[in-house]
């Protein structure tokens, strides 16, 4: 029942997918502290690094995926990242400019780490309370990653319709062009990867953006109207990821949606310059550099703290952070709606949490037609793990999945290339 190839899009990336230039600087190699070991080498899951060993390597931007496991795991700290720590501290000190936080759940779990204790000491509030001293507004990632949920699990509940069910409705016609199996979109490197070397894939992929780019045109139009009440052009976006792809995501010039809707509805002049959907992004260490900048430790802040409208998300968006946590939700999600009941436990253990590189797990959907369908999955925990067998069968159309989660970062986002260093390494 899976379509064969030929109704996959084949041939060159549609213009203006990317732009390379901007790669230039997210991820690179410090040629005057690079030794030449190679270990950045065995981390890349992109074949990315160039040089001989012995002799300093360097990065072909054409190939890099910006994930970062390069710059984690570089034993002589050789590897670094494009910051906007400076960038962000200048607009927190400007009283015109509503600066927003917007916040992934991998970061509150390991900045605790940045400030000398173990990973999972610092709670939500406190985090909130330590970017709300620093000066931000917060937009809780969380509430985005429930609407990202939402999109992509309608998305598959309509492919399955079109593809398993033999529906042919008006309504999901388009699913023609959007076979199964379905795949995860919100890993920006994973997104970058599949464009680079599998461009045939990307009918395949989900359309929902990630949280973050959910995130950052909410903040800018319904929050900044509505919420707090201030001129969308004075709202700055800083999404504090565990990730630094998200840094190259954030640069992709399709993300202006803000900006085209604020200028059609008339909230703003037409003539306003073009602005993206998020400013900038900190990663978990460059969110402990701003703190420690300012002499802000999150560890020492009261636990208490208001209750903000845009901080309401479910336990579905906080499990994003984790291997198999889209896979988790979505898969909440398509249950409840195919069989209009609660599933006999929310815990999908099969596809949870850093066990193995390829998980997978069928599902019995009881549908309200009283039939039932059988769901497989898949989680590819971290690309160098058997991604490419995953992805083989599904170009060869012999794929037995409908739907596969594809994370870059072995463990996830929590190991993502922003988080602190761990020197014990990365293990794939
Ligand atoms: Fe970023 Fe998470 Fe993807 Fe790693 S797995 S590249 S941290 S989105």
């Amino acid at each position: 029942f899976l379509p064969g190839p030929d109704s996959r899009v084949k041939g060159p990336l549609p213009e203006g997918t990317y732009r390379p230039g901007e790669l230039k600087g997210i991820i690179k190699i410090n040629q005057n502290k690079c030794v030449g070991c190679d270990t950045c080498r065995e981390q890349c899951p992109a074949n990315a690094i160039r040089g001989e060993l012995g002799v300093a390597h360097s990065i072909d931007i054409m190939k890099c995926i910006t994930c970062g496991q390069c710059l984690i795991n570089c034993p002589f700290g050789a590897i670094e990242q494009m910051s906007f720590v400076e960038e962000v501290a200048k607009k927190l000190e400007d009283p015109q400019t509503t600066v927003v936080a917007i916040t992934a759940p991998a970061v509150r779990v390991a900045i605790a780490e940045e400030f000398g204790s173990p990973p999972g000491t610092l709670t939500v509030k406190r985090l909130h309370n330590a970017l709300r001293k620093a000066g931000f507004k917060m937009y809780e990632n969380n509430l985005a990653a429930d609407q990202t949920i939402m999109e992509e699990g309608f998305e598959f509940i309509a492919k399955v319709r079109y593809w398993l069910l033999g529906e042919r409705s008006e309504e999901l016609k388009e699913m023609a062009d959007h076979p199964l199996p379905h795949f995860t979109s919100c890993c920006p490197a994973w997104i970058r990867y599949a464009e680079i070397y599998h461009p045939q894939l990307l009918p395949h992929i989900s359309g929902a953006k990630s949280p973050m780019q959910m995130a950052g045109p909410s903040a800018k139009t319904w929050a900044a109207l509505n919420i707090w009440k201030v001129d969308p052009r004075k709202v700055y976006t800083v999404g504090i990821m565990p990730c630094t792809a998200k840094i190259f995501e954030a640069s992709r010039p399709e993300f202006k949606s803000a900006y085209e809707f604020l200028k059609n509805n008339g909230s703003i002049p037409k003539d306003t310059s073009p602005f993206p959907d998020i400013d900038a992004v900190l990663t978990t260490r460059d969110l402990a550099t701003l703190l420690k900048m300012k002499g802000i430790n999150p560890l020492e802040m009261p636990e208490e703290g208001e209750n903000d409208p845009l901080d309401i998300y479910t336990g579905a968006a906080t499990i994003f952070g984790n291997s198999g946590g889209v896979m988790e939700a979505a898969l909440r999600t398509a249950y409840y709606v195919l069989s209009g009941n609660d599933p006999p436990s929310w815990d999908i253990y099969a596809v949870r949490g850093h066990t193995t590189g390829l998980k997978e797990t069928e599902i019995r959907i009881p549908l309200k037609s009283g039939n039932s369908i059988d769901v497989k999955v898949a989680v590819v925990n971290g690309i160098k793990n058997h991604l490419d067998e995953v992805i083989g069968d599904v170009i060869q159309g012999t794929s037995k999945y409908h739907f596969i989660e594809v994370m870059n970062c072995p463990g996830g986002c929590i190991n993502g290339g922003g988080q602190p260093v761990n020197p014990m390494g990365t293990s794939w």
